[in-house]
C-alpha cells in the first residue's frame, strides 16, 4: 500500500536550530552523511532515503539565498525557484563531491560512470528469486592497449603540469579544491601514440550479458546494486551497475510489504454454514481452509508463513484471504422458494411476503 510521503522540515531533518551557523550545519549533515551513506549501508533503502533527505536539507540550508527562501516560504517557495532535490546518488555526489573528500578523507574513489538497467520479473519471481540475464552496452576497458590507450609497444608520457597526479590543487578560503589537470585532464599521462582500436580512448563501447541473481523478497522499485559491473573510465575502475526491479501484478494476488493478500468469493450457504476451501498458494501449491460457519464480507483468513520472504533476514510474511459473500443474481425456482422459507424463519418482511401480507388484508 503506498504511503504518502510529507517532505519533513530541513532544520528537524538535520536536527539542528533555525538559527544554526554554517560552521553547524556541515557539521549535523557530516554525521548523518557518514552514518546514512549508501557504501555503509548497501541495499538500506531506510538509509538511501536519510542520506537523501539530509543531503537535500544541506543543499537548501548551506546557500545563503536558499535558506532564506525556505524559512519564508517554505518547500513551496524552493520549488518556485525550479529546486526540486536530487535525482540520485550521482547526483549528490557531484554536488558534494569536494565537501565527502573532506568527511571521508580522502573521499571516493574515483571510478568509471555507474549504469541503470532494468529487469521486468514476476510476482512469484519477486517472491522467490530468479537469475536474470541482462543486456548491457558499456564502456570496457580496450583488450588492444589495456586501457593504457597507448599504441601497444609505446608508452606514455608523464604530465607535467600535475606531475602524473591529474589533479591540480587550488585553494580556496575554507577548502582546497582539487581539479582535473588541464592539460592531461585528468590522466596525469599524455599520449603522443594513441591505440588505433579506442582511438586513445582507453575503453571501448561493448554489449556484455550480465547475469543478475534476484533474492527472493524484491518488490517492485527495488534496486540492486552490482558493483563494479558500470562503465570502465579511461585509466580508473569500472562503476556499479544498478538494476531497478519491475515486478509484473499478479492476476490473484496482492502484494502489502511482506504480505500477500487475496479475495475469496463465498456463496451465502458457504459463508452461513461454513465449508472447507481450497486456495491457490504463492508457490503454486494450494490449501485446504477452514471457513467458519458465520462468516461475514470482508472478515480475513491468515495463513502464517504464506507471504513473502524478508529480503534482510529470516521469516516470511503471511497470506491474508479476505472473503467476500457472493449474494446470487439470479434464482431458480426452488432457490427462490427456500429464501423465502429462510425470510419466513427470520420473521423478515420480503418483496413476495409483503404483497402476499397486503393481498391477506385485501387492500
Ligand atoms: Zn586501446
Ligand atoms: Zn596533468
Amino acid at each position: 500500500m503506498k504511503v504518502l510521503m510529507v517532505k519533513r522540515d530541513y532544520y528537524e531533518i538535520l536536527e539542528v536550530s533555525r538559527e544554526a551557523s554554517e560552521a553547524e550545519l556541515k557539521k549535523a549533515y557530516r554525521q548523518m552523511a557518514l552514518k546514512y551513506h549508501p557504501d555503509k549501508n548497501p541495499g538500506d533503502k531506510e538509509a538511501e532515503e536519510k542520506f537523501k533527505e539530509a543531503s537535500e536539507a544541506y543543499e537548501v540550508l548551506r546557500d545563503a539565498e536558499k535558506r532564506r527562501v525556505y524559512d519564508q516560504f517554505g518547500h513551496e517557495g524552493l520549488k518556485g525557484q525550479g529546486f526540486g532535490g536530487f535525482s540520485g546518488f550521482e547526483d549528490i555526489f557531484s554536488t558534494f563531491g569536494d565537501i565527502f573528500g573532506d568527511f571521508f578523507g580522502g573521499g571516493r574513489q574515483r571510478t568509471g560512470n555507474d549504469l541503470r538497467a532494468d529487469a521486468q520479473i514476476t510476482f512469484e519471481e519477486a517472491a522467490f528469486g530468479v537469475q536474470k540475464e541482462i543486456d548491457v552496452r558499456k564502456h570496457v576497458v580496450c583488450q588492444s592497449c589495456k586501457g593504457s590507450r597507448c599504441k601497444p609497444g609505446t608508452t606514455p608520457e608523464r604530465c607535467n603540469t600535475c606531475h602524473g597526479t591529474g589533479q591540480v590543487v587550488r585553494s580556496q578560503g575554507f577548502f582546497s579544491l582539487s581539479t582535473p589537470c588541464p592539460q592531461c585532464h585528468g590522466a596525469g599521462e599524455i599520449v603522443r601514440d594513441p591505440c588505433t582500436h579506442c582511438r586513445g580512448e582507453g575503453v571501448v563501447v561493448d554489449k556484455k550479458t550480465i547475469s543478475v541473481n534476484i533474492p527472493g523478497g524484491v518488490d517492485n522499485g527495488s534496486r540492486l546494486r552490482l558493483r563494479g559491473e558500470g562503465e570502465a573510465g579511461p585509466g580508473l575502475p569500472p562503476g556499479d551497475l544498478y538494476v531497478f526491479v519491475h515486478v509484473k501484478p499478479h492476476e490473484f494476488f496482492h502484494r502489502d510489504g511482506q504480505h500477500i493478500l487475496c479475495r475469496l468469493n463465498l456463496s451465502v450457504s458457504q459463508a452461513a454454514l461454513g465449508a472447507d476451501i481450497e486456495v491457490p498458494m504463492l508457490d503454486g501449491t494450494t490449501k485446504v481452509i477452514n471457513v467458519p460457519a458465520g462468516t461475514q464480507s470482508g472478515e480475513t483468513y491468515r495463513i502464517p508463513g504464506g507471504g513473502i520472504p524478508n529480503l534482510r533476514g529470516p521469516g516470511h510474511g503471511d497470506q491474508i484471504i479476505q472473503f467476500f459473500v457472493e449474494v446470487p443474481k439470479k434464482l431458480n425456482k426452488r432457490q427462490k422458494e427456500l429464501f423465502q422459507e429462510l425470510a419466513e424463519i427470520d420473521g423478515k418482511p420480503v418483496k413476495e411476503k409483503i404483497k402476499g401480507f397486503f393481498e391477506k388484508l385485501g387492500l
